[in-house]
């Protein structure tokens, strides 16, 4: 656990791989270009698993080390029992993850089985999935919540008819203007908003999005924005007519678009265009 190059290179990038492949197989859906991603989003996340949990750490690494490994990366700043351990915080941010992903998962597929409009067993469920989904990405999570949750949809549901909110999959969501056939969504953290549209239609996607995030923690939305470039590449090089939108959608069965897009589409059953 101390060997800087074995746990940035190898075990970090093979944990995130590796939760990655299990979410896929489960969620019926699998892309080499998400692969590659979580080889890279590994390296950011062993290297601040190590230099968070150095003797003194900077500031910055204390930070980042919270972006990297959520609450259990909090608790280590903290100085919590003994999650500055290096094993310890492994236990939780790596072998946990991997636990709660598979659950969440399966607990996912339930939830979709059992109804994918706001309904009783649902909520229920819901809360036994959240706790497993809510560790990994604090920030991300955190500025969604109060933003858009706090601070405006709460009201704006009570006092406008067309918005309402939810929670199913362990994930409160907002419907800021339901109803008509387009739909039209953004999975921050483990919440999601849903600018147009009803959210039935897109559950399964934004619930496999709140899984990534498990996986890529807080790293997911810079990770997204780089995929967004492999995105129009991958349509530039691509014998289909180019299109910008490649930048945040894929293509429901080529490898085209946007690589934390492309499994997301698959197992969602939603299609783009
Ligand atoms: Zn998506």
């Amino acid at each position: 656990m101390n060997n800087y190059l074995f746990v940035i290179l190898i075990l970090w990038p093979c944990t995130l791989v590796a939760a990655t492949l299990l979410n896929m197989l489960i969620s019926q859906a699998f892309n080499w270009s998400e692969l590659l991603f979580c080889i890279f989003a590994g390296i950011c996340i062993g290297y601040f698993f190590m230099t968070g949990t150095e003797p003194a750490p900077h500031a910055i690494d204390q930070f980042m080390l919270i972006f990297s490994h959520g609450l259990f990366g909090l608790f280590s700043v903290a100085g919590i029992r003994d999650f500055s351990n290096r094993m310890v915080l492994y236990q939780w941010s790596a072998l946990f993850m991997i636990a709660a992903v598979i659950i969440t998962a399966l607990l996912d597929r339930l939830a979709l089985t059992i109804g994918k409009s706001m309904n009783t067993a649902g909520f229920l469920l819901s809360l036994l999935i959240f706790p497993l989904k809510a560790p990994f990405t604090l920030i991300t999570s955190g500025v969604s919540l109060i933003i858009f949750f706090l601070f405006s949809g709460i009201w704006v549901a009570i006092f406008r008819n067309n918005t309402r909110l939810g929670f199913l999959g362990g994930t409160p969501y907002i419907e800021w203007n339901f109803g008509g056939n387009y739909s039209f969504a953004t999975t921050l953290g483990f919440t999601v908003n849903t600018w147009k549209g009803n959210l039935s239609t897109l559950l399964g996607h934004e619930l496999y999005h709140t899984r990534q995030y498990m996986i890529f923690r807080d790293w997911f939305i810079p990770f997204w924005l780089l995929g967004g470039i492999w995105g129009l590449i991958t349509s530039m090089l691509s014998s289909n007519p180019f299109d910008i939108r490649y930048f945040f959608i894929a293509h429901p069965s080529k490898n085209i678009g946007n690589p934390l897009e492309q499994a997301a589409y698959h197992s969602g059953g939603t299609k783009p265009f």
